[in-house]
């Protein structure tokens, strides 16, 4: 297993918040190319590779497919991303990056990339030595290296609650797999509208044993829906990373935190209590929403 995948994230203390005191862990500086749960959800995936080409899935933003090209160029093997909807006549910053990185590039419309049973026969027919990651390496690998990171984590440090941003639901599944009483709460803030992630994580966890049954999602802090940023959210963002140096993806972890900091405000936590963020990464992101919004973000290296 490459070093890579033994980075351990340090913890920055945000400092006491209406009783609480909040602490983040920086998923986002485990690594200059690959940040965030993305590298946890890639690590058993790519245990094994013997050379095989890397298949997985993703949008044109997706920070998926730019963890797996920056893994596959790190760790010099062969990566494939089908992307969804027809090719860009210009490139965005993802992309860019992944062609640069040598990824092969597979373009498939919205309505094939829709219907996964044949989208993944097709592509299993045209690579059928290739190792397959579903969208967003939501899989059982991917949720057992999230959940050993969150086990890594709470055998040095206590907390009450755990807060983190929801895609797909595969983090926080192994999250909760990693914590095994009732004395953590897991608390989800989902990035897309509706309510339907808590079922999802439910048929996760079906499958992990896991007992911990004090985790909720949350989700009315999506702002709009997934992949939406309000000048709100873009100016939260902003003057967080003015006062805590910390830089924020408007997708995820923005909007986890913006949902944190207005909890506290509300004194949804109990006083006295201890609270991890989970910063996820994905600050890659911050380019696409630029390209599509104009909207500028502040910036810390
Ligand atoms: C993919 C991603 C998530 C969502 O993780 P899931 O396991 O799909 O719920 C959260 N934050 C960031 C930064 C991500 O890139």
């Amino acid at each position: 297993m490459h070093a890579l995948f033994d980075l351990h994230p340090t913890i920055d203390s945000l400092g006491n918040h209406h009783g609480c005191q909040v602490d983040i862990l920086r998923g986002d500086i485990l690594h200059p190319a690959i940040s965030g749960n993305k590298i946890w959800k890639l690590k058993y995936h790519l245990e094994n590779i013997n050379n095989r080409p890397v298949l997985s899935f993703g949008g044109a933003y997706s920070n998926h497919i730019f963890a797996l090209a920056a893994a596959s160029k790190l760790l010099s093997f062969k990566s494939i991303g089908v992307i969804r909807g027809e090719k860009p006549k210009t490139l965005g910053y993802t992309l860019q990056f992944a062609k640069n990185v040598n990824m092969h590039l597979e373009y498939v419309s919205r309505s094939f990339y829709k219907d996964r049973n044949k989208l993944y026969q097709y592509f299993l027919n045209k690579y059928p030595d290739a190792i397959i990651i579903p969208e967003g390496g939501a899989s059982s690998q991917g949720i057992k290296g999230c959940s050993e990171l969150l086990k890594n984590v709470l055998e040095q440090h206590l907390y009450d609650y755990i807060c983190l941003p929801v895609g797909t639901g595969a983090t926080m599944a192994g999250f909760i797999a990693a914590t095994p009483t009732f004395s953590t709460q897991i608390i989800g803030f989902s990035a897309l509208k509706g309510d339907f992630l808590a079922k999802i994580i439910q048929g996760y966890l079906l499958d992990l044993n896991a007992r911990n049954k004090n985790w909720q999602v949350i989700s009315n802090y999506h702002g709009g829906g997934y992949a939406k940023c309000s000048q709100e959210l873009v100016s939260f963002i902003n003057q967080f990373t003015r006062k805590f140096d910390i830089m924020l993806d408007p997708i995820y972890t923005g909007k986890t935190v913006y949902g944190v900091f207005d909890l506290l405000q509300k004194e949804f936590f109990k006083p006295n209590t201890k609270i991890l963020i989970v910063h996820t990464g994905g600050l890659q992101g911050i380019h696409g929403m630029e390209e599509k919004q104009g909207t500028p973000f502040e910036k810390r290296v």
